[in-house]
């Protein structure tokens, strides 16, 4: 049957738009649809997010990263500490001869170069929410809801972008589970009196995890406090001279003297996945796949690999002529796409509850595994290569040469 367009993403989010991005020289009619107006011009960033080497080369592959490269911080070592225990752990690009581990860059400031990059395309943009589905055969009907009231399209692939409460898997029937968390992060601008030199921070304290992401500035950094709600919320809610040595005091001086701390803000946290991400001519990426604990600074960076792989598919089926929708398709997404997803629901469920128990036996052991696992340097590669999204298979995309 004739349809309105071949894929259709609903969500212009960092995933969404980086689909489409990767979509673009494809020969497809692809359509980018959000229930929301794109950030405005000097909106500032919601948070700062910390991409790996691997999802730097997929927004080189995507052509934004040109754009993106003068606003990023690049991430040169990292430190994993245990505050009042001596253990340490550090990881260098050096080790593993890269230019840097990753890159911290502002939410906002990548959506906007993604969807400046989209609007050099020929992928069709709308102001509209994805309101209902209707299956037809060879083709999935979609309502449209925007300014001017609802329209019907019809499209071979629908794909849901559309973030942690995703309206399309709830219309596509995908099954979600959600694991119950107390975390709130108090996010903040950080100043200090020592240039971080790149350095990146992931602090046990007692009160919670704390990383410090490096940023533009020499002694500047980004806060990210994991607490239960109520503390983050009445933290946020003080003012900044007498937070700044509430936190330094759960920190220590391991980044050195904490000049001032701004805007100041909790968020609270939810995780939930889908059990499974592919439905009739649906499938799910980004945060409608999987919404983590941003602990282990993951998320995004996991939704690249998604987009990575679905491009990877759809530049297969369009070779091949296939249905960008086919249930092949399909299956081979889910398939290639479910151990990554497991392993870093896994690590992000449990790496916050680690650090938990400050008794000394306990606290003592984590100290020695932190200093251990510096000193055992094959793993900590393997480890790295990991967090950096260089494990396993990399399609073309991946390794930033695209289409
Ligand atoms: C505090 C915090 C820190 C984080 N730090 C990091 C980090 O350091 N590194 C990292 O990789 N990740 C990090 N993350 C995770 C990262 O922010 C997310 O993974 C990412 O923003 C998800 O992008 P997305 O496009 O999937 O979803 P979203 O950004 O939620 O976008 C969804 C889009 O869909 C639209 N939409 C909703 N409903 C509809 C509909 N019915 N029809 C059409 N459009 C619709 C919305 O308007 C929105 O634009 C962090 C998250 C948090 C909370």
């Amino acid at each position: 049957m004739s349809t309105d367009c071949d894929v259709l993403i609903a969500g212009a989010g960092p995933a969404g738009a980086a689909l489409a991005c990767a979509l673009a020289p494809l020969p497809l009619r692809v359509w980018l649809v959000d229930a929301a107006p794109p950030p405005a011009p000097g909106q500032p960033d919601r948070r700062a997010l910390a991409l790996g080497l691997g999802s730097q080369r997929i927004l080189q592959g995507l052509g934004v990263w040109s754009a993106l490269a003068p606003q990023a911080a690049p991430i040169a070592r990292l430190e994993v500490t245990e505050k009042g225990w001596p253990g340490v752990t550090r990881m260098a690009a050096a080790d593993v001869r890269a230019p840097a581990l990753g890159w911290v860059v502002g939410d906002l400031v990548l959506q906007r170069a993604l969807l400046a990059r989209v609007a050099e395309t020929a992928v069709m943009c709308r102001a509209a929410a994805v309101t209902a589905l209707a299956p037809r055969a060879g083709a999935l009907g979609v309502t449209l809801t925007g300014p001017d009231g609802d329209t019907a399209v019809s499209t071979r692939l629908l794909v849901a972008a559309d973030g942690s409460d995703s309206t399309v898997c709830r219309l596509a029937g995908l099954p979600r589970r959600a694991r119950q968390i107390q975390d709130s992060v108090l996010l903040a601008q950080l100043s200090t009196d020592r240039p971080h030199a790149g350095t990146a921070h992931e602090r046990f304290a007692a009160s919670g995890p704390m990383a410090l992401l490096p940023g533009a500035g020499a002694g500047d950094y980004t806060l990210v406090w994991t607490l239960p709600h109520e503390r983050a919320d009445d933290l946020a809610a003080l003012p900044t001279q007498h937070l700044t040595p509430i936190a330094q005091e759960a920190f220590g001086w391991r980044a050195g003297k904490f000049l001032g701390l701004s805007n100041p803000r909790s968020v609270r946290l939810a995780e939930s996945w889908l059990v499974q991400a592919t439905g009739e001519r649906v499938l799910a990426i980004g945060n409608a796949a999987n919404t983590l604990h941003p602990i282990a600074a993951q998320g995004f960076n996991l939704g690249l690999r998604d987009v990575a792989e679905v491009a990877g598919l759809l530049a297969a089926a369009v070779a091949g002529e296939a249905d960008p929708g086919a249930a092949s398709l399909l299956a081979a997404y889910q398939r290639a796409r479910q151990a990554d997803w497991r392993q870093l629901r896994q690590v992000t469920g449990w790496l916050p509850r680690l650090f938990e128990n400050p008794a000394p036996p306990l606290a003592g052991a984590r100290g020695l595994g932190l200093a251990a696992l510096d000193l055992l340097a094959p793993v900590k590669r393997r480890l790295m290569t990991r967090a950096m999204g260089l494990g396993g298979a990399q399609n073309r995309l991946q390794r930033g040469s695209w289409p």
